[in-house]
């Protein structure tokens, strides 16, 4: 086997899956071979996430797994843990799983080659978890094909410290890509081919207040770009979320009418807990003005049930922001947790069976909603941007409409990665189903 060949494992976010392909092209300019399966590598990286505490458990048993077979195998195998564990519990890590070659924060990936270089000659353990969270970020063209899907950070960390939130406290402060550099990659993605790309950031809405722009400004700039293609953008904060960034939602052609503005709780003592700095009635204010301003946009939302404190009147209130927003969908998490967070050192008193109730009705609340919204579609001709074939049915495709609907419809391979016209004919609260009309 070669002794440079890598394998990722990578759990969370799109920036998880964004910071793999930094690392492979990082390890890969240095000499690093990238292997498909993991049994064809010599050295395993675990891309990991701190986000929840049920990921943390799962990669934690992984990480036991691996180390088991390395010593069983005494095959040499070096063994690397990134991302935001890695910078979480960089100093017990080695102790608990001293199988461990390496640690490396996010802040840290331009270090692997040397960390992995200095582990194969010398056997010796290494850590990169820089202090200093406004370090350099290396840019290495690091574009995340998928296909004719691309995903592109504009910023990384995030300066919000939400009470319940780990990411700033491991990712570090928010640091925003130049313009430029962003316009260039963008436009490398798309004279290859891609037409369906996704801006990526902890919060977007606040990017480039270091570089005297804004995000908007961003998405103008990235619109002028020539070509067949799509931009969305992840995540945006309801306080940061403004006119302006609304207008250019609306004027930007190549920018999809869809928007995910976590609202996480519809009570203004829990979000005020939550350190989350808007009320719900600043929250339904600016939902109101994006739906006034941009035409058929699409609202998602993330939902945090059984944080310390909530009521069941707390959580009436956030049953009742759902109802008010309708949203097309939304992600529901019961809370847990996180070690050195603010919300941590509060008592987590929801009793477990209560977070699952809690989770069970707004997610069945949030499902009859879906449906109704999907309803209105019923008769339309709508464009799709085919992306794959149906995993349940191959005989089927599907695709997003330009809002982010998810639409299914019988038709052939050959038009994935084009745009067609479909005709919706049943939904469901997940799907729109329909007949393709342009043959
Ligand atoms: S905005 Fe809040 S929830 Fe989102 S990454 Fe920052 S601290 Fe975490």
């Amino acid at each position: 086997m070669h002794k440079k060949t890598f394998f990722i494992k990578v759990w969370g976010c799109q920036m998880n899956l964004y910071d793999a392909d930094l690392i492979r092209d990082i390890l890969a300019s240095s000499g690093f071979m990238p292997v498909d399966n993991e049994e064809d590598a010599n050295i395993i990286l675990f891309q990991t996430c701190s986000v929840r505490e049920s990921a943390e458990r799962k990669i934690f048993n992984h990480i036991s797994l691996l180390s088991r077979r390395k010593r069983q195998l005494k095959n040499g195998l070096i063994i690397g843990i990134c991302g935001c564990m890695a910078q979480n519990y960089a100093s017990s890590l080695n102790k608990k799983y001293p199988d461990i070659d390496i640690i490396c924060g996010p802040n840290g990936y331009i270090d692997l080659p040397n960390l992995l270089e200095t582990a194969l000659s010398r056997g010796k353990f290494g850590v990169s978890t820089s202090e200093d969270k406004r370090v350099a970020y290396p840019v290495l063209n690091p574009s995340a094909i998928k296909g004719f899907q691309g995903y592109v950070a504009v910023m990384r960390g995030c300066d919000n410290f939400c009470s319940y939130c780990i990411v700033p406290h491991v990712r570090g402060r928010e640091k925003s890509r130049p313009p430029e550099e962003i316009y260039t990659e963008i436009k490398g993605l798309v004279d290859n081919g891609v037409k369906d790309i996704t801006l990526l950031g902890q919060n977007v809405n606040s990017y480039g207040k270091e570089l005297k722009t804004d995000f908007a400004s961003l998405l103008y700039l990235l619109n002028t770009i020539k070509g067949d293609f799509r931009l969305r953008f992840l995540t945006s904060h309801p306080k940061d979320a403004e006119e302006k960034l609304f207008h250019a939602m609306a004027e930007c052609d190549k920018v999809c009418s869809y928007l995910h503005l976590p609202m996480q709780s519809g009570s203004n003592v829990i979000l005020e807990k939550m350190n989350r700095k808007y009320t719900r009635e600043k929250y339904f204010e600016t939902i109101d003005l994006a739906r006034r301003i941009v035409p058929d946009l699409t609202v998602s939302s993330d939902f945090i049930v059984g944080f310390p404190g909530e009521t069941n009147d707390d959580f009436e209130k956030t049953c009742d922001a759902m109802r008010r927003v309708c949203y097309d969908s939304s992600f529901v998490f019961k809370y847990s947790p996180r070690e050195g967070t603010d919300a941590a050192r509060l008592p987590d008193d929801v009793p477990k069976e209560v977070k699952e109730e809690r989770n069970r009705v707004l997610l069945a609340l949030q499902e009859a909603i879906s449906h109704d919204n999907n309803k209105t579609y019923l008769g339309k001709n709508l464009r799709i941007l085919v992306e794959d074939k149906s995993k349940r049915n191959p005989e089927r495709l599907f695709g997003r409409t330009e809002n982010f609907k998810r639409v299914v419809f019988a038709g052939d391979a050959s038009l994935i990665g084009r745009i067609v016209e479909v005709k919706i004919n049943r939904v469901t609260a997940l799907t729109l189903f329909g007949e393709q009309i342009n043959v």
